[in-house]
């Protein structure tokens, strides 16, 4: 039995390779975690000492909670923490949480809002399956029957309307508080975007659960026999902990170590810079060898010529009768197939069979006429884009 959880689903939605490195290998990273995520977690642990203290009837000073979150900052942060976005330094990222706490503090003082049940809970959900999902809500709250599911947000994207409504986490989580407090009538999912000091809710019917439930289920079924884990690069890989372990930028990540006669020496280097230079040259020779029929063509028949002799080869040069079709297709494929003609004339559609049979999409007998190989492919991207 496992214990699922909204980001190692999010992992596994996000890239199969590091779902495998961070929760299967458990692989040690130098690399500790993002700005972001430190920033997040320490504005996340200022707030929850926020509400931590009201319980005993302290309610902080506004600088009191930014001195925690400063001390905490000074005493935490080590330069290993990747910043992705080298244009703004660790300062500017403190002053993000610094902003992020005082408009929070100024819009919901004195905090007597609704009646707080718990922070950062720690729970399960157990699953039809027997799996559990982990379910921890930074601030569980309640105004007499009327449940709130709240989530801090640091995120410098506004959450809209529909990614609240298709969000699982805070909805997985309200199946939780629907099944743990049989008085909730209502569950509201609360965002709490700091860096708009907005908030973006979403309120789910039994039946949307239901579905999300289901969703979740089959999502852990997939998990559950994933056998392969490739990797999946995206703009998020900037701020993957696991890329210098990762095949698609290990390479990088020795290079950047090196310098410049040993970065040129490197034989995967010297690779790649052929390979692109044959390729370019290829592209070249094909252009040119399109202008060159044009003229040996044009040469051919004002000379009354079918054969041209160079050297030590001859060039035949023959008009044959070429077929256009309607640029309609689809009409033209219907009128084939209105004559009857369609089956003598088209072929198997390859691309679509493989992936088919790869999918295991298609019949059975289908599937075991066929056998599994490893093939390669090679595309070249400048260095810092996804693959062409
Ligand atoms: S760097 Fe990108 S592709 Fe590699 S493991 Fe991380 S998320 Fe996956």
């Amino acid at each position: 039995m496992t214990t699922y959880s909204h980001s190692r689903l999010s992992t596994f939605e996000q890239c199969k390779y590091k779902y495998k490195l961070q929760y299967i290998d458990k692989a040690k990273v130098d690399t500790p975690t993002t700005i972001e995520a430190f920033m997040g977690d320490l504005v996340h642990r200022t707030l929850e000492k926020l509400y931590n203290d009201l319980k005993f009837q302290k309610l902080n000073e506004l600088n009191e909670l930014l001195n925690f979150f400063n001390q905490t900052w000074e005493k935490e942060y080590t330069d290993v923490i990747l910043i992705a976005k080298s244009q703004y330094t660790a300062e500017n990222y403190r002053e993000m949480g610094i902003k992020y706490i005082t408009d929070y503090y100024n819009q919901y003082h004195p905090f007597n809002q609704l009646t707080i049940l718990g922070l950062e809970t720690q729970d399960r959900l157990t699953l039809p399956d027997g799996n559990q999902y982990h379910v921890r809500i930074d601030k569980l709250a309640c105004k007499d029957t009327t449940y709130y599911v709240c989530d801090y947000k640091t995120n410098s994207r506004m959450k809209d309307q529909e990614e609240a409504d298709e969000d699982r986490q805070l909805a997985m989580y309200s199946i939780w508080v629907k099944d743990k407090f049989k008085d909730a009538k209502k569950v509201i999912l609360l965002w709490h975007m700091l860096a708009f000091n907005k908030e973006a809710v979403s309120e789910r019917t039994e039946e949307l659960l239901k579905k999300l439930q289901e969703e979740t289920f089959e999502l852990i079924k997939e998990v559950e026999a994933c056998k392969e884990f490739p990797t999946n690069v995206t703009k998020l890989c900037d701020y993957c902990v696991f890329k210098s372990m990762c095949p698609s930028f290990k390479h990088e990540s020795e290079l950047e170590e090196k310098q410049p006669k040993e970065f040129k020496e490197d034989e995967g280097v010297q690779f790649v810079d052929k390979y692109t230079k044959l390729q370019e040259e290829k592209k070249q020779i094909e252009t040119e060898l399109e202008q060159l029929k044009e003229l040996m063509v044009q040469f051919a028949a004002q000379k009354g010529l079918d054969v041209i002799y160079g050297s030590n080869k001859k060039a035949s040069v023959k008009a044959y009768d070429k077929v256009i079709y309607p640029e309609n297709k689809e009409e033209f494929i219907t009128l084939l197939k209105g004559r009857g003609l369609y089956e003598e004339f088209s072929m198997v559609c390859y691309a679509k069979l493989n992936s088919a049979i790869l999918k295991e999409n298609i019949d059975k007998e289908i599937i075991e006429k066929t056998t599994k190989d490893k093939d390669f492919r090679i595309s070249i991207s400048k260095r810092n884009e996804t693959e062409e």
